[in-house]
C-alpha cells in the first residue's frame, strides 16, 4: 500500500497541531502507524492522498448516513450558500428543520440548535440544573458525552463514587458534581439516589452506548432509570448524539419507547455539517433564554448552510423502509463475517451500528467487560483491512456504520477483505 503522501502530510501536520491532528483519535495512536489523509469521498467510498480507495464504515464517525457527497445534500447546500452563508438572524431554514424533526418525533416539543454534540450536551446539563435547581449529575462509565468539563470524568474505585477527571485541566470542584456508576447495574444507581437524595439534577446516558464498544442495555434497565428518575424528580437525559436518526428517525427513545425528559442530538442531524441540538417538552424548554433564565447562545447556531444539509439528509431518512434497508445490509455483512471467523471474534449490532469485538462473551453490557488485551487483535486486523481497501474507525473501541450508499457489492468485497485479514491474524 502506498502511503508516501499521507506520511509527508502527517509529518507537516505534526508541526502545526498537537499530535498532528485536530481530534485525538485521528492520530492512529491506538492502532499504530500513520493516519491516512483523505482526499475525497463519494457514496460508500473514500480516497486517500496516495490514491488508495477504501470502502468506508466510519462515515465521519456517524453523521454520513447517506454516504459521502450525497447529491441531494450537495444541491441543497449549494443553493443555500449562494444566498449567503450566515446572518446571525433567524432564517426560514431553521423552522423547516425543526418542523421536520418535531412533527416526526413524539418525544420532544421544542428544540434549540447548537453547533456540536459537545455543546448540545453541555447546554442540556445546564438546562437540567436550571430546571431542577439541583447541581449533581449522574453518568455511566463507558458512555461518552463530549468534552465539556463536567463530563470528562471516569469512575473511581467504589460502587458509587465521584469520578476522577479523565483529563488534566478539569477542576476537582467540577468533578465533585458528577457521580459515575457502571452501566447495567441497578443497585449502584439506587445507592446513588439514596446517598444524594434530592441533589441529582439529571441522569445522563447514551441509551445505546456506542462510544466505548457497543454496550447494548436491556430495555428493562432503561425503564428502571426512567422510573427511578421520575420517583426522585430527577430528569432523564438521553444523549442521542450518535443514536438519534441512526436507530430509526426517533432514535433510541423510539426504539425502546421510553420518553426521556431531555434529548440531545448531533452527528446525523447536520448532514455532515457541524450541528447539534437539545430538545424537550415545552415546559422544560421554557427555561432557556430568552424565555427563561438558563443562558445559552451561539454566533453560528442554526447556520443556514448546515440547516439545509440537515433538511436534505433527514428528508431522505424519512423515506419508507430507509431504516429497514440499512439494517438488512448490516445483517448481511454480519452474516458474511461471522461465517469465517475462528478467533473468538463477535460482531454486536443494533440497526446500522456494528462493533467488532474479540471476545468469547455473548453479551457485553458494561465498560468493565471489555478486555484491554483484545485491542491487540484489533490493531492487527485494522491494518490488514486498510491494506485490503476497508476503512473503519482507527480504534477497537469505536463502532462502524452502514450507510444508504453501501451496496451488496461493497458488502461482498468487505467480507472478502476480512477473510484475507483473518487468515493473517
Ligand atoms: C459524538 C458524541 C458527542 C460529542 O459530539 P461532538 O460533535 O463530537 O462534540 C456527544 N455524545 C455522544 C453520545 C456522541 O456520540
Amino acid at each position: 500500500m502506498k502511503n508516501q503522501q499521507s506520511t509527508q502530510l502527517f509529518e507537516r501536520a505534526k508541526t502545526y497541531f498537537p499530535g498532528g491532528v485536530n481530534s485525538p483519535v485521528r492520530a492512529f495512536r491506538s492502532v499504530g502507524g500513520t493516519p491516512v489523509f483523505i482526499e475525497r469521498g463519494k457514496g460508500s467510498r473514500i480516497w486517500d492522498a496516495d490514491g488508495n480507495e477504501y470502502i468506508d464504515y466510519c462515515g465521519s464517525w456517524g453523521p454520513l448516513i447517506l454516504g459521502h457527497a450525497n447529491e441531494k445534500v450537495l444541491n441543497a447546500v449549494e443553493k443555500t450558500m449562494r444566498n449567503g452563508t450566515s446572518f446571525g438572524a433567524p432564517t426560514r431554514l431553521e423552522n423547516e428543520l425543526a418542523e421536520l424533526i418535531i412533527s416526526n418525533n413524539p418525544y420532544i416539543e421544542k428544540i434549540r440548535f447548537v453547533s456540536s454534540g459537545t455543546e448540545a450536551v453541555m447546554s442540556a446539563i445546564r438546562l437540567a440544573r436550571g430546571y431542577t435547581g439541583r447541581t449533581k449529575i449522574l453518568k455511566f462509565e463507558g458512555c461518552y458525552h463530549g468534552h465539556s468539563d463536567s463530563l470528562l470524568v471516569k469512575a473511581g474505585s467504589g460502587l458509587v463514587t465521584f469520578g476522577e477527571t479523565s483529563s488534566a485541566g478539569v477542576p476537582l470542584s467540577f468533578v465533585n458534581e458528577t457521580i459515575v456508576v457502571s452501566l447495567n447495574n441497578k443497585s449502584a444507581v439506587e445507592q446513588a439516589f439514596e446517598q444524594f437524595k434530592n441533589q441529582i439534577a439529571c441522569v445522563i446516558i447514551e441509551p445505546i452506548p456506542a462510544n466505548n464498544g457497543l454496550l447494548i442495555q436491556d430495555k428493562s434497565y432503561l425503564q428502571f432509570l426512567r422510573d427511578i428518575c421520575t420517583a426522585n424528580k430527577t430528569l432523564l437525559l438521553f444523549d442521542e448524539v450518535i443514536n438519534g436518526f441512526r436507530i430509526g428517525f426517533t432514535g433510541a427513545a423510539g426504539y425502546y419507547q421510553i420518553k426521556p425528559d431531555i434529548i440531545t442530538y448531533g452527528k446525523i442531524i447536520g448532514g455532515g455539517f457541524p450541528v447539534g441540538a437539545y430538545a424537550a417538552s415545552k415546559d422544560i424548554m421554557s427555561c432557556i433564554s430568552p424565555d427563561g433564565n438558563v443562558y445559552q447562545a451561539g454566533t453560528l447556531s442554526g447556520n443556514p448552510v448546515a440547516m439545509s444539509a440537515g433538511i436534505a439528509q433527514l428528508t431522505e431518512c424519512l423515506k419508507p423502509n430507509f431504516y429497514q434497508d440499512l439494517e438488512q445490509k448490516t445483517q448481511l455483512l454480519i452474516k458474511g463475517l461471522s461465517q469465517n471467523t475462528k478467533h473468538h471474534f463477535k460482531i454486536f449490532s443494533v440497526g446500522s451500528i456494528f462493533w467488532l469485538a474479540f471476545t468469547d462473551k455473548d453479551k457485553i453490557q458494561s465498560a468493565e467487560d471489555i478486555l484491554p488485551d483484545s485491542m491487540n487483535h484489533f490493531k492487527t486486523l485494522y491494518h490488514h483491512l486498510l491494506e485490503n481497501g476497508v476503512y473503519i474507525g482507527p480504534s477497537g473501541y469505536e463502532v462502524g456504520f452502514m450507510s444508504e450508499a453501501h451496496t451488496k457489492d461493497d458488502i461482498d468485497k468487505t467480507i472478502k477483505a476480512f477473510e484475507i485479514a483473518f487468515k493473517s491474524l
